[in-house]
């Protein structure tokens, strides 16, 4: 009982001197005693739930909404008591070495590697923000000027501008790609397979106002009329408003007036239907959590599940975070994973990154260190789970090289054997016999060509079953029509196999 009136006693004092500014000094607070509906409720209600427990959750408040909840019996812990001071301290905690990106010093890197790589970098600016600021792209692949039909991936950081090593783990997993291409065999086998958009600050506007003006800021800058911003990641078009989101404008979850009523949601929507990825991570803090659709309700069907559960828990070994069903943490509308998921297919993912909003510079190294893997793993795998799922396209099977088909059955073979969901399998297996026919076409060209390396690996490839008796069928009977299409040797091997 002591702790709790101290408690109260705390917020008053610590929230009083806010009542200067327009705005209310603004809190982290760990609201207990709440029931699992109770916090879903709260989410319904548009507060700015940052984590969340069983019991517990951690929100962003006011001095009126923290007296609230202590009135209504919650006991309340400030963790931060003035989130605007907050923000100014890491700012000015920085140095020249440990700092975080800003609008101006990300620019000028995105630039600066763009002139250094051309080989296998471009940058575009992809839209406009409220504010005219450009939303950078920078493309990583080998002919980065061409879209090639390669499995493409989309990083992307700064939906919430607070959210400041959400820039960083974008740009660290750029500059790993780029300045390890000469010299890592398997990082340019990725850069040359693949397509790579790495957009490190979604919403431009919101970073420059929370570091230039050291505010604790999340939403983007449009001028609502007496407040301003929209929660880009409550702007998505896909069920947009049906949950978890405000109707307020100067609420922190504010949906905007209508679903991509922003510029900066307008220019993903226009690069996903453009560039066409099989998948997506997109950054935020904190938590610890690596989060997949679907977003905006309990127990929605996800066909893809398996795939998702899959890579969450994969990446989750690098970096150690829990893995949810975004849902299953509070329902939230509008948010960019269930556009990409639901509208385009992507395994789309989302990263609760490190365990405050924006810890101290030195820890940008150790954040960066845990999360890039996964941010690679996720990049690599595209190219495997990504062509069974509904966003793998014919021309990505098409043009699939052998090492890459062979991962794709290896990978696929081995989560799905044994699938008991009749519809989840049938849509498998279709695209399996895609890459397997593929896989045929090719160690048929190497064998006309007398060379058997590539059917040498491809016979010691167990999940690779189907493959071989397209290969077999297919010399046979071509054999069959064109003598001397094949050696005799190799004829009766594969025959025997
Ligand atoms: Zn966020």
């Amino acid at each position: 009982m002591r702790r709790f009136l101290t408690t109260i006693f705390c917020c008053i004092s610590l929230l009083s001197a806010g009542t200067a500014f327009a705005e209310p000094v603004k809190c982290l607070a760990k609201v207990t005693k709440l029931s699992n509906k109770q916090i879903i409720s709260l989410a319904e209600q548009g507060y700015d739930i940052a984590r969340r427990g069983v019991d517990f959750a951690e929100v962003v408040l006011d001095k009126e909404q923290v007296n609230a909840f202590v009135y209504k019996g919650h006991p309340v812990k400030i963790i931060i008591e003035d989130l605007d001071q907050y923000v100014k301290k890491v700012k000015a905690a920085q140095n020249k070495i440990d700092a975080y990106y800003t609008y101006a010093t990300m620019e000028k890197q995105l630039k600066a590697w763009a002139e250094k790589y051309p080989e296998i970098c471009v940058l575009e600016s992809v839209g406009k923000s409220h504010e005219d600021r450009d939303i950078w792209a920078l493309k990583i692949s080998d002919n980065p000027n061409k879209n090639e039909p390669e499995p493409a991936a989309l990083i992307m950081g700064a939906h919430h501008a607070r959210e400041w090593p959400s820039i960083e783990v974008p740009m660290a997993t750029a500059k790993l790609l780029l300045t390890e291409y000469a010299s890592n065999e398997e990082i340019k086998t990725l850069v040359d397979n693949r397509e790579v958009w790495i957009v490190p600050m979604v919403n431009p506007d919101g970073v420059v106002f929370s570091m230039e003006k050291s505010k604790y800021w999340r939403k983007n800058r449009r001028n609502n009329g007496g407040s301003y911003g929209v929660d880009p990641n409550r702007n998505y078009g896909y069920q947009w408003g049906v949950s978890g989101s405000s109707s307020s404008p100067s609420s922190d979850t504010y949906k905007g007036p209508a679903p991509f009523s922003e510029p900066e949601t307008q220019t993903m929507k226009k690069l996903v239907e453009r560039e066409k990825f099989q998948g997506s991570i997109s950054f935020h803090t904190y938590s610890e959590l690596i989060l997949y659709p679907f977003s905006y309700a309990y127990n929605v069907d996800n066909p893809d599940r398996k795939v998702f559960v899959q890579m969450a828990n994969d990446m989750a070994r690098f970096n150690k975070y829990s893995v949810k069903n975004s849902a299953d943490l509070y329902p939230a509308a509008g948010e960019c994973d269930d556009f990409m998921y639901g509208e385009n297919k992507m395994l789309s993912f989302t990263f609760e990154l490190c365990s405050t909003f924006i810890p101290a510079a030195t820890q940008i190294p150790v954040f960066n260190e845990l999360n890039v893997p996964a941010v690679i793993y996720l990049i690599d795998k595209v190219g495997t789970y990504g062509l069974v799922t509904p966003a793998g396209r014919d021309e990505l099977i098409e043009s699939l090289n052998l090492e890459s088909a062979r991962r794709a059955i290896v990978d696929n073979v081995n989560l799905f054997a044994g699938e008991g969901n009749v519809a989840m399998r049938n849509e498998v297996l279709k695209q399996l016999e895609k890459i397997s026919q593929r896989t045929a076409e090719l160690v048929c060209e190497d064998l006309r060509k007398g060379d058997s390396t590539s059917w040498q690996s491809i016979k010691g490839t167990p999940q690779a079953g189907l493959a071989i008796s397209f290969i077999r069928n297919r010399v046979l009977f071509e054999n069959a029509h064109e003598k001397d299409l094949y050696r005799e040797d190799l004829i009766e091997e594969i025959k025997n196999s």
